[in-house]
């Protein structure tokens, strides 16, 4: 067997296309979606993010204002900015990019974003709305996990689906947001004993660890659905967790790295970015 793709490319223009169409109505109705980006010193992957996140703001037709710090920024300095933007009704998202210099409490920058205003899903109010389904903003990975699957029209209802990775980003919110579709999941993670034989038992496998093509074709199911959630660094570009070259000869359906999960960030966050002006405009 060789697996077909989960197209993240694709089924991300697809979503785009959605936002863009509804930033277009809210227009009608006299709101312009807006959304902020701060920054704080120069890591240049957090740049490239925020950048890439501007110029695919502008093709869907979102405003966006960038805050560009200085690394030595005060915490009290970037909590003002937060709160100012917090209480400006023209601003419907703020996004606060990581890593914050060593001054400044994560935590703290965390909790100060309005929960409404939380595109980025890890206040800890939102946090709480995944384990009771509530009215809140979701982080865009695992969303775009399940994205993934539900618009490759994979069936999740009554499945075995077998999570790898049981982290703050992606793992754990995972669980909660993947059981809303009915399957029965099992979670792995570092002290898990015998991982393949929890893996081989999966209809469907989520890798979410951060370990170079761990997941090899043997400890995959025939016609399984693979999806790799999973960055790594590695000389000359990027792999996910999961050794996409073996595993697709046994997989139905696989999403590749780069060109998967991380392909959809950038849009399921505009789409947070229009569910919370619904929250905040009682729309
Ligand atoms: P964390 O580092 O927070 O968590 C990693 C998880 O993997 C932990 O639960 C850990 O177990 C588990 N783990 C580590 N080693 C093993 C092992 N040998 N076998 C089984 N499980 C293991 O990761 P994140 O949730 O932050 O991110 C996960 C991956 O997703 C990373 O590769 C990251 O780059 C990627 N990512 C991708 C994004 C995208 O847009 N596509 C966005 C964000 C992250 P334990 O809990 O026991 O320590």
């Amino acid at each position: 067997m060789s697996a077909s793709l989960l197209d993240g490319k694709v089924i991300a223009k697809e979503i785009r296309e959605e936002v863009k169409a509804e930033v277009a109505q809210l227009k009608e109705q006299g709101i312009e979606a807006k959304m902020a980006v701060i920054m704080c010193g120069d890591d240049p992957a957090s740049k490239y993010y925020a950048q890439s996140k501007q110029k695919a703001a502008a093709n869907v037709g979102i405003a966006f204002d960038f805050y560009d710090m200085p690394g030595s920024t005060e915490e009290k300095v970037l909590l003002d900015l937060i709160e100012k933007l917090n209480s400006d009704d023209s601003v419907h998202g703020i996004m606060v990019e990581l890593p914050l210099p060593k001054q400044i409490d994560k935590d703290k920058v965390m909790e100060a974003v309005l929960p409404e205003k939380d595109v980025d899903g890890i206040h800890p109010k939102n946090r709480g709305y995944i384990l009771s389904n509530g009215p809140g903003l979701f982080p865009a990975t695992p969303q775009s996990c399940i994205e993934l699957m539900l618009r490759s029209g994979v069936e999740i209802k009554g499945k075995h689906a077998v999570i790898v990775g049981r982290g703050e980003t992606v793992g754990k919110p995972l669980v909660f947001l993947l059981l809303q579709h009915n399957p029965t999941i099992t979670i792995c993670h570092s002290r898990t004993e015998d991982l393949a034989s929890y893996v081989k038992q999966a209809d469907i496998v989520i890798a979410a660890v951060g370990r170079p093509k761990m997941i090899t074709k043997d400890m995959v199911k025939e016609g399984a659905v693979v999806v790799d959630a999973g960055i790594n660094e590695i000389e000359g570009g990027y792999c996910g967790d999961v050794d996409f070259d073996g595993v697709k000869e046994v997989a139905s359906l696989i999403s590749p790295v780069p060109g998967g999960v991380g392909s959809l960030t950038t849009a399921l966050i505009f789409k947070n970015l229009l569910k919370g002006i619904k929250i905040q405009r009682g729309l």
